[in-house]
């Protein structure tokens, strides 16, 4: 039997007021339905919003450091429930169990990094001119923020902006992605078996358009933490924005990696694979351009294509899968377009290009890790996000040239440069155009004690991890005192 599932408000699980449901299905065999979620509508929204204004008040005046608290019991149930977890992922976006496993790992060392924050949350003291004048600062909370997730990274990112938010004092109405609705549900129950009380996090699920509409909107909502396609954020950053609201948005990406010809290039390729096409380039900060210099050119097409072709893909549970299926129709028709569109545009598909529909693979949306090379920088595929396992080569003449054309898009998210000269690597640190960079790595490396975000149409607002964490959910007070 398959469940229907409820939105959270005010601490109680309930129905949509309009009746509907939508369903979340298994990527891998779409005859599998995942679950059935609230198709919610403003109304809903408007109920969580209302939910979340009335915990404010309480949740604000707790002491930081016993809001805090409840993160050492969710730390606890993650471990614990691991495994589920994985397969919930698995299930549901379709990336293979490691990949899903790595999710849920990331994810408890993220909520390791903010233990602590909350007592954490300091002022300063500052030096008055006037001898007799105590000034400092306090970080305040502001009140209800939306939280609105991607699902490519459904337990990470919904965690890692829910958790600051509430522990800074503020309160949330949680919107993830439809096609991630379960995993969703899960981490709502880890927060509730935590301790978080009533009303401090709510979620609605369905259309984002609809339920993002009144989340952008409403003067209730003092901010929005958002992570999804640059079109949305910067839509939704103008609607905030207009009122008065603040915005923090992680978008697209179009990463390039740099190879020199003096880079190691096995461990290139090895890095490019990683990053470019497991998970099938279904990650903000997947590298999508190869930007080579013609000494090393030949061989890394060859290469490239060669590891392109040996990976196989099938289902996410089978453990000799290197990739599972891309999420959903929406990501295959994407795929597809591109591909296609590279071809027209005069690229050469070296590899892959097809939807993968072989007798031993399930009625899911497979698809094969994709190699263009002859691409040029005016091609749409060197200049739009793919999201999918698909992968421009282009030839450079010069690191100077590459450069150029790294920096010549609208994206600015990551970036990686396979070299072993010192200064050519400090010079591409220092001209690159993107939020985080990387020397002979793959662009997706990612660690939760360093901020994240980007730059151009990538990223708006303060930066997401590390110590910046709370930046975001908190004012600055400042105090002047003449006793
Ligand atoms: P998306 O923009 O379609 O959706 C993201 C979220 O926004 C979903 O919850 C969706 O329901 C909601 N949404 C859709 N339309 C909305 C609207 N009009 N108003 C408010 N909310 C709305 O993106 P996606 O397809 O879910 O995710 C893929 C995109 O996310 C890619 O562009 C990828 O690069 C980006 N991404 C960025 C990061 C990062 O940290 N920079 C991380 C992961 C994914």
């Amino acid at each position: 039997m398959t469940n229907t599932y409820q939105n959270y408000i005010d601490g109680k699980w309930v129905p949509s007021h309009t009746g509907d449901v939508f369903t979340s299905t298994n990527p891998a065999n779409i005859d599998e339905v995942v679950g059935y979620f609230q198709k919610s509508d403003g109304e809903d929204a408007r109920a969580a919003i209302e939910s979340a204004a009335r915990a404010f008040p309480q949740w604000s005046k707790t002491p930081a450091p016993v809001r805090g608290e409840f993160l050492f019991a969710l730390i606890h149930l993650l471990e614990q429930r691991k495994e589920e977890l994985a397969e919930t992922i698995t299930r549901e976006v379709g990336k293979t169990l490691r990949e899903a496993r790595g999710e849920v790992n990331k994810t408890i060392t993220s909520m390791k990094q903010l233990t602590g924050e909350a007592t954490r949350l300091t002022g300063q003291t500052v030096p008055s001119f006037d001898e007799r004048v105590v000034g400092y600062t306090v970080r305040d909370p502001i009140g209800v923020f939306a939280i609105i997730a991607p699902w490519n990274f459904p337990l990470g990112i919904g965690l890692w902006k829910i958790v600051p938010a509430i522990i800074a004092g503020n309160t949330v109405v949680f919107k993830p992605a439809s096609n991630t609705s379960l995993i969703s549900v899960k981490l709502m129950e880890l927060l509730i078996e935590s301790g978080v009380p009533a009303g401090v996090v709510n979620m609605v699920t369905g259309p984002g358009a609809v339920i993002g509409d009144e989340l952008a909107n409403n003067p209730i909502i003092k901010g929005i933490s958002f992570t999804g396609s640059s079109e949305v954020g910067l839509s939704l950053g103008k609607a905030v924005g207009s009122r008065g609201g603040k915005i923090q948005a992680e978008m697209g990406g179009k990463n390039p990696a740099i190879i020199l010809g003096d880079a190691d290039i096995d461990l290139a390729i090895d890095c490019i694979v990683t990053s470019g096409f497991f998970d099938n380039g279904q990650r903000c900060t997947g590298t999508s351009r190869v930007l080579v210099v013609p000494e090393v050119a030949d061989q890394v097409k060859s290469k490239l294509i060669e590891r392109a072709k040996s990976m196989k893909v099938g289902d996410g549970f089978d453990p000799e899968s290197h990739n599972g299926p891309v999420v959903d129709e929406h990501q295959l028709n994407l795929y597809l377009h591109y591909v296609q569109k590279g071809i027209e545009e005069g690229a050469t598909l070296a590899c892959g290009g097809q939807r993968l529909t072989d007798g031993t693979l399930g009625n899911g949306y497979f698809v094969a890790p994709t190699v263009f090379t002859g691409v040029t920088q005016e091609m749409t595929i060197a200049r739009e996000e793919i999201f999918g396992p698909v992968i421009a080569v282009i030839d450079v003449e010069s690191f100077e040239h590459a450069m150029e054309v790294a920096n010549q898009v609208e994206f600015g998210l990551s970036s990686t440069i396979f070299t072993n000269d010192l200064r050519k690597a400090f010079d591409f640190v220092k001209g690159i155009q993107s939020g985080v960079t990387h020397v002979n790595m793959p662009s997706t490396h990612f660690e939760s004690q360093y901020p994240f975000g980007g730059k151009k149409i990538s990223g708006l607002g303060p930066r997401e991890q590390g110590e910046s964490a709370l930046d975001f959910y908190v004012e600055t007070k400042t105090v002047y005192i003449r006793p």
